[in-house]
């Protein structure tokens, strides 16, 4: 059951007529086909079969090809899809002139690999968005890749025809000069990109390299001791630098750059930016230190107003827990006793001491905020709670309050 693989011959055909010549399950052999199979790192092309003069369809779903057999799965076939049944091919052409494009793309990038760069091409893989290729060698410069990318377009440019051979035997194909060992014995078909590329292929491709119509390599890294190289071809690489024109447009317009400032002017925000942090930094430090100070001045005079020890308090309505965080260490410089500290960000609730006091940080939140509308938890000497609402957070304090005091 051999299927005259159309495809190879007539690559811009989008619809074709053809018998059945089995059926099983929801999977057909056709004597002749324009879907071409998964193959050689690329997805198989999809579409629609109906029978010929009713309107019964199935999609295809799959195309493969096991020891010769070339299947196409339907999503479901009705009781017409019988063997002797004529049918019509309707293929999914976006699809498959995507894959012409992104295809002969690699046969373009890997000839000139091949036959300028003296590197074979041992992978590749067209993907759904990207397409990438092997090289077979750990490394690639970036004038290398430079200059692979120039003269594959260049190629491009020239709009050479890629000829197609279907050959019978495989000393007739051995006469050219493959880039590749061939694989199969008989019905080889010899792809020819002339001064370019030659290598055995049973993909569809297009009739000149012209239609691949630009190709960008966007990164290449290593991989397995190779070069793994990254592309995108034909209508893909008008997306890529529609999708790139419009980041670089809206960056200009929020630096007030055009494509020879931009980079100038994010490199000076970014140095300005950098010193903010710094200076804010800075201050922080300063703001933190005095802080610290007054609440602890305020605790001394609470101390002898009530005749105990007192803790360190004090809420910060804008600050964050990280800003609580740095005042309590400046006060942990200068007193033994706790501090709890707040804000009305998020309702938290700092608390630490030094060590020497009884009270267990930790535990308390996990008692008293945890389950009581709060989270949070924490060590014996440092712990924070947050809250729902600002009165659980002011419930957990009174409640640690009442903890010190008994502990005085
Ligand atoms: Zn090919």
């Amino acid at each position: 059951m051999t299927t005259i693989k159309q495809f190879q011959t007539n690559p811009y055909a989008k619809n074709w007529q053809a018998r059945i010549l089995s059926v099983s399950g929801n999977r057909l052999v056709l004597d002749q086909t324009i879907f071409a199979p998964e193959a050689g790192g690329q997805s198989c092309d999809l579409g629609a079969i109906r029978l010929m003069d009713t309107d019964e369809t199935a999609s295809v779903t799959y195309v493969g090809e096991t020891n010769g057999i070339l299947e196409h799965t339907a999503d479901s076939l009705s009781p017409g899809f019988v063997p002797g049944a004529e049918v019509l091919l309707s293929l999914d052409w976006a699809r498959r002139f995507d894959h012409m494009q992104n295809h002969l793309a690699e046969h373009i990038l890997s000839g000139i690999l091949y036959s300028r760069f003296h590197i074979e091409n041992k992978g590749f893989h067209l993907g759904a968005t990207l397409s990438t290729l092997d090289a077979d060698t750990p490394d690639l410069s970036p004038e290398q890749l430079s200059q692979l990318e120039d003269q594959a377009n260049q190629v491009i440019y020239q709009a050479l025809p890629v000829e197609i051979r279907i050959l019978e035997k495989k000393e007739d194909a051995n006469a050219f000069p493959l880039r590749k060992p061939l694989k199969v014995e008989e019905d080889i078909s010899v792809v020819t990109i002339p001064g370019v590329d030659c290598v055995a292929c049973c993909c569809p491709h297009p009739a000149t390299t012209a239609e691949v119509g630009l190709v960008k390599i966007l990164r290449a890294e290593h991989y397995k001791g190779m070069t793994r190289v990254t592309f995108v071809a034909g209508a893909r690489a008008l997306s890529d630098y529609q999708a790139k024109h419009q980041i670089v447009s809206q960056l200009n317009r929020q630096f007030s750059a055009d494509e020879a400032t931009l980079l100038d002017k994010i490199r000076i925000q970014t140095e300005k930016a950098e010193k903010t942090k710094q200076s804010l930094y800075a201050m922080k430090e300063v703001f933190s230190k005095d802080q610290a100070l007054r609440l602890l001045n305020k605790q001394r005079e609470a101390a002898l107003a009530n005749g105990r020890q007192m803790p360190v308090t004090g809420h910060f309505p804008e600050l964050s827990l990280d800003d609580l965080k740095r005042i309590a260490k400046y006060a942990l410089k200068e007193t033994d006793q706790p501090v709890i500290l707040s804000t009305d960000q998020s309702f938290a609730v700092f608390l630490t001491h030094s060590g020497k006091s009884s009270l267990r940080c930790g535990q308390l939140v996990r008692e008293f905020a945890v389950g009581f509308g709060g989270k949070g938890g924490g060590s014996d000497t440092q712990a924070q709670a947050l809250f729902r609402e600002p009165s659980l957070r002011d419930n957990f304090i009174d409640i640690l309050l009442a903890q010190l005091k008994a502990l005085a």
